[in-house]
């Protein structure tokens, strides 16, 4: 066998024995055996053999045609072979392995501290009530007594979505939906989602309320604070102690703003308290008169209170949660953790 041919056939074994695939396997016949392939090439230059040398190097040519031919099927064989043989392994069923394990989901914080909050309210007659999220300019201002140009309009940065509809900027427009189509009493809580546009380490675009609304003859100051009483004891223990401070909101008069002795530092001042040893939790008020004319209600025969608060902030108290956006993140790792 010439030099060239055996180069040939030593390179086209060296490069069967590489090939890891069929794919590869068929390349390399291609390369070598195919009509543009370097033997078929090799056997185009028979006219420069010298005539006495032609017929040997065709032979030689046509053997090792056979040889690589042969060698490629042989390989390709053992591919599949093995293939098959891997195929086999792979599906035996191991009947002595343990199971897998079922990842067990968990409610989101924010969702727990909902529940929770409507469950200890349940316990006091309350029922749970739902509004829409997009929500007219009249039920998130107007019948709350912030007409157009009122500066607590400025309070809550709101998303517009047309002139006269908004993102609800607070849980409250419920509270006139369900004065709207209810006679006295009212017993109502309602969580949801609210939207302003603000956004930092205690503040989202996007968060939750519970809105309380209790209506009835004869209802006083003194029911407001006996009943939020009950509630941020059960919340936070018994031993909590809350304060009442001076406060303003449009739709209640008087208003009042609730705070509970820090529960991080117990009072004696810390990074969360701002060293007061206090944090505003909630903030509440004996129903406005104009509310009630509002809805149709005569404040003469009837008076109530309302509260709100934040769903986000409860749970970064009873959590120890520095950052409002983790709620946001769907990060597992966090989530996992409650
Ligand atoms: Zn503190």
């Amino acid at each position: 066998m010439t030099g060239e041919l055996e180069l040939l056939r030593d390179q086209a074994e060296a490069e069967l024995g590489k090939a890891g695939s069929e794919e590869e396997i068929q390349a390399i016949r291609t390369r070598y055996l195919g009509r543009k392939g370097l033997l078929t090439g090799l056997l185009r230059n028979i006219a420069h053999v010298a005539p006495e040398d032609r017929p040997g190097f065709g032979k030689e040519c046509n053997e090792l045609k056979e040889a690589i031919s042969s060698k490629v099927d042989q390989v390709l064989d053992r591919l599949v072979s093995s293939q098959r043989e891997q195929a086999i392994l792979r599906e035996q069923i191991d009947v002595t392995l343990p199971g897998r394990a079922v990842r067990q989901g968990r409610l989101h914080p924010v969702t727990q501290i909902r529940d929770e909050i409507c469950r200890i309210f349940a316990g006091l007659g309350f029922s749970v009530v739902e509004g829409p999220e997009i929500e007219l300019d009249y039920y998130n201002f107007e019948a709350l007594n912030i007409p157009k140009d009122h500066p607590a309009r400025d309070m809550q940065d709101t998303f517009y979505v047309e002139d006269n509809i908004v993102l609800r900027t607070h849980t409250s427009p419920v509270q006139v939906r369900i004065m709207e189509k209810t006679r006295p009493p009212v017993r109502i809580l309602s969580p949801g989602r609210v939207y302003r546009r603000d956004s930092d380490v205690s503040h989202t675009p996007m968060f939750h309320q519970i809105e309380g609304l209790l209506v009835d003859r004869g209802v006083s100051f003194g029911d407001l604070k006996g009943v939020l009483t009950v509630f941020l004891r059960q919340m936070f223990g018994d031993d909590t102690a809350l304060r009442f401070r001076p406060s303003f909101f449009p739709f209640t008069e008087p208003s009042a703003e609730v705070d509970i002795r820090c529960v991080m530092c117990s009072g004696r001042g810390c990074r969360v308290c701002g060293q007061s040893g206090w944090l505003e939790i909630l903030g509440s008020g004996m129903v406005d008169p104009e509310v009630f004319k509002n809805v149709g209600y005569d404040p003469e025969e009837f008076t109530g209170f309302a509260f709100g608060l934040g769903l986000e902030r409860i749970a970064m108290l009873k959590f120890g949660i520095s950052d409002i956006r983790l709620f946001f993140e769907n990060d597992l790792r966090f989530l996992e953790q409650f």
